[in-house]
């Protein structure tokens, strides 16, 4: 039989319809490609736009990973569509990962653009676009580091509380602890209950980031910062005489648990912890001065900080009574401050004054493990000069090697820092503080540690901080 040869007119049609085809596909791609890149942004940037929930209606959101990969939280799908994120380490990164639930918090809130794009092969992404599948949205790589959050946890143990590992040279947050916790796992459940005016434990409260407290003397970090600044060339030459108590007017200061600290010199004085000498110190002080050093180390103002947190605060001022200035000046009184403010102080020391701005998010792949975004350490400018986080670190490394942080004195690494027992409440057992970073000379990690009602930084707070460098620099 002989084949018919198509005319040249229905060859011309058939081509002209695959043209149109192939044209119409590529700018499909092109526009999905734009929208994701480029409008997507926009979009998924703005939480409060109700075209975000569409858009998880089109991916899969993506998963976040600890440093080293270890998955923090995914999405499972089910065969009937219906999608439920889980936390594979359950309360253990409650607060930092945050949830994605009853509004987003932590992690799931700062990586939520990213989570919701999806960088997998664009004709795979336009294939599924029209057969309604939905896209696997990008992965999170973030600093966290399971291994010193475990290790962090277990140290606080059941107590309330608060710890955040930071390194200082770049400001990666290694591990970030809030107790009490949640189980994000079982949030929807638990909901009712959490936000109940019957339950007061605040679970849902990040208490490093917003939980403001009573810095206690880790203040004094402030203080002598200040006597410094004020005294550039004969601050070593201050001396106390310390017998427990230090009476000024109707008022007294007493030392902890009412130590007698006899003669001071003032790194003694610090190293100690002497209230008596620092109420004494705190008085020659320009009130006005002091007012500006704080708020250059960040008090009433806002944090370099991408997660919600709470501000601190500073009140006193040129004009301040007599009882105020005593109290600020050994860190009670109307100053509070969070455990990642303080923690920022502490890196910006163990950084030579500059503060590294604290970050979570490493980097961002594609579902099939392609590079996508790289986040680099940034700096949030600097809190002090050179000189003056080399004296404040020689101090801090006096309160350890003779002072009151005798509990991270050890011959494996050297730590500088400060403890603090912060008074809050009258016939109520003090806050326990400590914050610091090793190897003193040569800083690669800082950690802040509270612990609410529970007793003297040095004896509570400290040892949490060893448990932690301990596992660092062991590993
Ligand atoms: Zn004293």
């Amino acid at each position: 039989m002989k084949k018919t040869k198509p005319d040249s007119h229905t060859n011309r049609n058939i081509l002209l319809i695959t043209y149109l085809m192939v044209g119409l596909f590529i700018s499909m791609i092109g526009y999905f490609g734009y929208f994701l890149q480029v409008r997507g942004e926009t979009v998924i940037n703005n939480s409060y736009n109700a075209r975000l929930d569409r858009f998880s209606d089109r991916i899969i959101r993506g998963e976040l990973l600890s440093h080293d990969g270890r998955i923090l939280a995914r999405t499972e799908a089910d065969e009937d569509g219906s999608e439920r994120r889980v936390y594979p380490y359950g309360p253990l990164f409650a607060h930092s990962v945050g949830y994605s639930d009853h509004g987003k918090t932590g992690l799931e809130a700062l990586a939520n653009f990213y989570l919701l794009s999806s960088h997998m092969n664009l004709i795979e992404q336009t294939v599924n676009e029209f057969s309604g599948v939905k896209n696997i949205g990008d992965n999170v790589i973030t600093t966290l580091d399971v291994d010193l959050q475990q290790t962090a946890s277990d140290a606080l143990g059941g107590r309330r509380g608060a710890v955040i590992v930071m390194e200082p040279d770049t400001g990666k947050i290694l591990a970030m602890i809030s107790r009490p916790e949640y189980d994000p796992n079982t949030l929807g459940a638990d909901w009712d209950f959490l936000i109940s005016g019957e339950n007061t434990e605040a679970q849902l409260l990040n208490r490093s980031t917003q939980g403001l407290y009573p810095p206690g003397s880790t203040f004094k970090i402030l203080t002598i910062l200040e006597y410094i600044r004020e005294h550039p060339d004969t601050w070593r030459e201050y001396t106390f005489d310390c017998d427990g108590i230090y009476e000024c007017g109707d008022y007294t200061i007493s030392c902890y648990h009412g130590n007698v600290h006899g003669h001071q010199t003032l790194e003694q004085a610090f190293a100690n912890s002497c209230n008596g000498a620092f109420a004494a110190l705190g008085q020659e002080l320009d009130a006005g001065a002091m007012h500006d050093l704080a708020e250059q180390l960040l008090f009433n103002q806002e944090l370099p900080l991408s997660l919600a947190y709470s501000k601190g605060s500073f009140t006193m001022n040129t004009g301040a009574d007599t009882w105020e200035i005593l109290q600020t000046s050994i860190g009670q009184g109307n100053t509070q401050i969070t455990p990642m403010h303080n923690a920022m102080i502490t890196a910006a020391i163990a950084n030579g004054g500059i503060l590294m701005k604290p970050y979570l998010l490493e980097r961002v792949e594609s579902s099939a493990g392609e590079e996508v975004k790289q986040f680099l350490p940034e700096s949030a400018g600097s809190l002090m000069t050179a000189d003056e986080a080399e004296a404040l670190s020689g101090l801090m490394r006096l309160v350890v090697t003779e002072g009151t942080g005798s509990a991270v004195r050890t011959d494996a690494y050297s730590v500088a820092g400060k403890t603090g027992s912060a008074e809050f409440e009258t016939g109520r057992e003090t806050h326990a503080w400590f914050t610091g970073f090793a190897p003193a000379e040569n800083p690669r990690l800082a950690v802040t540690v509270v612990v609410e009602e529970a007793g003297s930084g040095g004896q509570v707070a400290a040892p949490i901080a060893r448990s932690i460098f301990d596992r660092y620099f062991s590993r």
